[in-house]
Formats: C-alpha cells, sequence, structure tokens
C-alpha cells in the first residue's frame, strides 16, 4: 500500500575522518544497518560526490531514519561527512532535482510552496523543530545533512526552481485533453488521483 508522504528528510552518512570525508555506497550504509540487527539499509536513496542516486530501502517500505516519524517520511542520505566537507556540487543538484521530483510523486508541492515554515524539505537535525512544535515525539543530536549545509538557503533554491519550472509536458496535454483534475493541475503531475 502507498504511504501517505508528509516530508522529505535529508541525512548525513557521517563517513569521515582526520578532515577528510568519503565517497560513502549505499551497500556500505547498508553493511553498517545489518550490524545494528536491522532488516537492511533505513534510508530510502544515498546520493554520492557524483550526484549518482543509489538505491535503499524501497519507499514503499517504512525506513529506519527518524525515530516517530519514519511512516510518513522519505529519507535521503549523503555519501561523506556534513560536519567535515559541505556537499559537493553534484551532490547538491541531484538532491534538489530528486527532492523536486519526490515533492511531485507525493502531491507536496503545494504545501511546499504555501508553508515556508511547514519543512516539508527538513534535515534530520530539525525534527527538534517539529519536536518543539508537538509534531514529532523524538528529539534528536543528530546534525544531518551536516553542520555546513543550510537548509534554509536548500528550501530557497527548491522554491525558485519549482516556481520558475515549466509545466512537464505530459501534464500539459493531460490538462489540455481535460484529463487533469485541478489539484494535479497545480501539483504539476499526471492525475490518477481519487478526485477525479
Ligand atoms: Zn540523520
Amino acid at each position: 500500500m502507498a504511504r501517505i508522504m508528509e516530508r522529505i528528510v535529508w541525512h548525513t552518512a557521517a563517513h569521515g575522518r582526520n578532515g577528510q570525508a568519503f565517497d560513502t555506497t549505499a551497500a556500505q550504509i547498508d553493511q553498517w544497518h545489518r550490524e545494528r540487527g536491522w532488516s537492511e539499509i533505513g534510508y530510502n536513496v544515498v546520493i554520492r560526490f557524483d550526484g549518482t542516486i543509489e538505491q535503499g530501502r524501497d519507499p514503499r517500505k517504512i525506513p529506519a531514519a527518524v525515530a516517530g516519524i519514519n511512516a510518513t517520511t522519505y529519507h535521503t542520505c549523503f555519501s561523506g561527512h556534513g560536519d567535515i566537507a559541505p556537499l559537493t556540487p553534484q551532490q547538491l543538484e541531484s538532491s534538489i532535482q530528486h527532492t523536486i521530483d519526490l515533492l511531485r510523486q507525493y502531491g507536496l508541492v503545494e504545501r511546499f510552496l504555501s508553508e515556508p515554515e511547514g519543512l516539508i524539505g527538513m534535515g534530520h537535525r530539525e525534527v527538534n523543530e517539529l519536536v518543539r512544535r508537538g509534531l514529532a515525539p523524538t528529539p534528536t543530536t543528530k546534525t544531518c545533512p551536516g553542520r555546513l549545509v543550510d537548509m534554509e538557503q536548500v528550501r530557497m533554491l527548491i522554491r525558485q526552481r519549482l516556481q520558475t519550472a515549466p509545466v512537464p509536458h505530459a501534464v500539459y496535454e493531460a490538462q489540455a485533453a481535460g484529463e487533469l483534475c485541478d489539484w494535479c493541475t497545480r501539483q504539476q503531475r499526471s492525475c490518477n488521483c481519487p478526485t477525479r
């Protein structure tokens, strides 16, 4: 059954030593998480230094990444260590585009744009803000996606991209043919929602 997704959460692999960050693979994280006794990697994707997106846990399954809100969230993990080095330009570009694709897929574009303080796209560390608002049960000491990643700036970049992005061609055609409901038109996604 499809999950109702409320947030896209960014993490760091926190993989580095002596001031150097490592280009962690999804297979490596999968091994770490199995060593903890988990069934498999807890994140849905891992984004490498060159921007490659490696699949983690199937997003239809509940991830294991932020206690208390896993059931309604999607989790992106960056290779490297966000306290030691910022995201590479390729990681940033890849993750912004991936997050935009997810916001469209899960029908979150409108909320992302209309609720700037809503943390629809957030860093793991920002769960403490959700706890303060009574929207999550468990605070964290994690810095994810790392102290060197400015989530306000990330959200601004995503917002700019969403506001200037052309409507995808397939959505435009479906809309012209009268096959798209108003809601899906605003979300810029193909329509298979229950309001049709
Ligand atoms: Zn994290």
